[in-house]
C-alpha cells in the first residue's frame, strides 16, 4: 500500500518521560507505517532545553508561526524538586506551554474525547463540550494588599500624557483586604479572534459569559470588545449556520449543564480555570482530554491536557508495562495531522486523521481499553484493561 503523502512539514515538539515514550510508540505503530510522515524536529525534552539554554522551545514557537501546525509532547515544567531531580539544570526553566503561548498569543481550547461507553456525569451531555480559557491577566496578574489600620484605598492611574485618574476604593473602619488587577484590550482582542476562528474552524456554536451586569466597565469591556470583533465573522458564521451567543456566567452555567454539547464557551481566565476541571471531571478522564493553542493568525498547536504522567514512568523503568492511556496524544497528531491535510488541500490525510480516532474508539468499544478508563465504564459493559502497547498494537491492526 503507498504511504499517504505530505507536503508540508508538521512542527514535532518532542517531550518528556512517559509521554515522550508514548510518542515514539505512536510514530512508529500508528503513523509511519501508513503516511510519509514529514516534520520539523524539535527535542523540547527537559535536558535539551537546558542544553540549549531554552532556545529550542523559542525556535520550536517560531517554527509554528512559519508553518501554521504543531503537535506538541507534553513536558516537565522544573520546580524545586526536578532541580533535585536533574542536578545537572542550570535554570529553573519556565513551563514550555507559557514560552510558546506567549510568543503565539495563542488561546487554549480544550475538548474531551467522548464515546458510547462511558457516560458524562451529566446524563444529557451528548456531544463534548469545549472550553476556551483566557490565559492572560485579571486575578492571575492582581496586585493585593492587607491593612491593619482605619484609612482610605485609592486606584490611581498616571498616564504617559500626564493626565491622572482616581478612584476612591472604599474607606476602611478597620483592617481590610484590597486587590487591583488588569486586563489589555490587545490580549482581550486576540482572544476574540482565536475564539471566532476556532468556531469556524471546527463548525460549532461560541458562547461567551462574563458578569457585566456587575462589573460594568471590566467585564463589559471583554463584552465590547467581543462583539467588535464578532463583526469581522459574522459572514462566516452565517454560511456555516453557527451562531455567536453573549451571556451572563450565571446564566451560562444553567445552560451548560441542561445543554447536549457540542459548543465551545469562552471564559475569562478565572471562570475558565474552575469550569475546565468541572468540565474535564464530568466528562471521565483527564487522559481524554485533548488540547489546543490556536493564534489568532490561524496557527495551531495540539496537545495531550494531561502532564509527562511521571508515577507512570518510573514503574516503566523498574520493568513495568505502562497502562498509560494515550488517547489524547493520539488525538493531538490526528488533530495537528488533519489540519495540515486542510490546508494543503490532503483529502487522504485528512481522511486518515478521522480513520485514526475511529480506529481508536473501536477498539475502546471493542472493551480493549488502559485500565483508568476500564474503571469507568458503564455497567454491563465488558472491558478489559491493556497496557499501552497492546492498546496501539490493536488500533494499528484495526487501521491495517
Ligand atoms: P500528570 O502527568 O497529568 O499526571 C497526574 C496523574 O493523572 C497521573 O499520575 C495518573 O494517575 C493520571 N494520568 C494523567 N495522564 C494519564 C494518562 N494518559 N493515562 C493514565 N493516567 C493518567 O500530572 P502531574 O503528575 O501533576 O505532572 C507530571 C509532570 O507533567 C510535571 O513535571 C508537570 O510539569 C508536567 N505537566 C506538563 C503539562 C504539559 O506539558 N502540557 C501539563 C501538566 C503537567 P495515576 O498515577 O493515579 O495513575
Ligand atoms: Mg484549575
Amino acid at each position: 500500500m503507498p504511504k499517504i503523502q505530505m507536503t508540508t512539514p508538521l512542527v514535532e515538539m518532542d517531550g518528556d518521560e512517559m509521554t515522550r515514550i508514548l510518542w515514539r510508540m505512536i510514530k512508529d505503530k500508528l503513523l509511519l507505517p501508513f503516511i510519509d510522515l514529514k516534520t520539523e524536529y524539535y527535542d523540547l525534552g527537559l535536558l535539551n532545553r537546558n542544553d540549549t539554554k531554552d532556545q529550542v522551545t523559542i525556535d520550536a514557537a517560531h517554527a509554528t508561526k512559519r508553518l501554521g501546525v504543531a503537535v506538541k509532547c507534553a513536558t516537565i515544567t522544573p520546580n524545586q524538586q526536578r532541580m533535585e531531580e536533574y542536578p545537572q539544570l542550570t535554570e529553573m526553566w519556565k513551563s514550555p506551554n507559557a514560552t510558546i503561548r506567549a510568543i503565539l498569543d495563542g488561546t487554549v481550547f480544550r475538548t474531551p474525547i467522548v464515546i458510547d461507553c462511558i457516560k458524562p456525569a451529566v446524563k444529557n451531555w451528548l456531544k463534548p463540550i469545549t472550553i476556551a480559557r483566557h490565559a492572560y491577566g485579571d486575578v492571575y496578574k492582581a496586585v493585593e494588599l492587607k491593612t491593619d489600620e482605619p484609612g482610605e484605598c485609592t486606584l490611581t492611574f498616571k498616564g504617559e500624557s500626564g493626565r491622572e485618574q482616581t478612584l476612591t476604593v472604599q474607606k476602611t473602619k478597620g483592617p481590610a483586604v484590597f486587590q487591583a488587577m488588569h486586563n489589555l484590550d490587545s490580549s482581550i482582542r486576540s482572544y476574540a479572534k482565536s475564539c471566532f476562528q476556532y468556531a469556524v474552524d471546527t463548525k460549532q456554536d461560541l458562547w461567551f459569559s462574563t458578569k457585566d451586569t456587575i462589573s460594568k466597565v471590566y467585564d463589559g469591556r471583554f463584552k465590547a470588545i467581543f462583539d467588535e470583533e464578532f463583526e469581522n465573522y459574522k459572514d462566516a458564521f452565517k454560511a456555516l449556520g453557527i451562531e455567536y451567543f453573549y451571556t451572563l456566567i450565571d446564566d451560562a452555567v444553567a445552560r451548560v449543564i441542561r445543554s447536549k454539547g457540542g459548543f465551545i464557551w469562552a471564559c475569562k481566565n478565572y471562570d475558565g480555570d474552575v469550569m475546565s476541571d468541572m468540565i474535564s471531571t464530568a466528562f471521565g478522564s483527564l487522559a481524554m482530554m485533548t488540547s489546543v493553542l490556536v493564534a489568532p493568525d490561524g496557527a495551531c498547536e495540539f496537545e495531550a491536557a494531561h502532564g509527562t504522567v511521571t508515577r507512570h514512568y518510573y514503574n516503566y523503568l523498574k520493568g513495568e508495562k505502562p497502562a498509560t492511556n494515550p488517547m489524547a496524544t493520539i488525538f493531538a497528531w490526528t488533530g495537528a495531522l488533519r489540519k495540515r491535510g486542510e490546508l494543503d488541500k490532503l483529502p487522504h490525510l485528512v481522511s486518515f486523521a478521522g480513520r485514526l480516532e475511529q480506529a481508536c474508539i473501536d477498539t475502546l468499544m471493542s472493551g480493549k481499553m488502559p485500565k483508568e478508563l476500564a474503571a469507568l465504564a458503564e455497567p454491563g459493559f465488558t472491558a478489559t484493561a491493556v497496557s499501552a502497547e497492546d492498546f496501539l498494537d490493536a488500533v494499528a491492526a484495526r487501521l491495517s
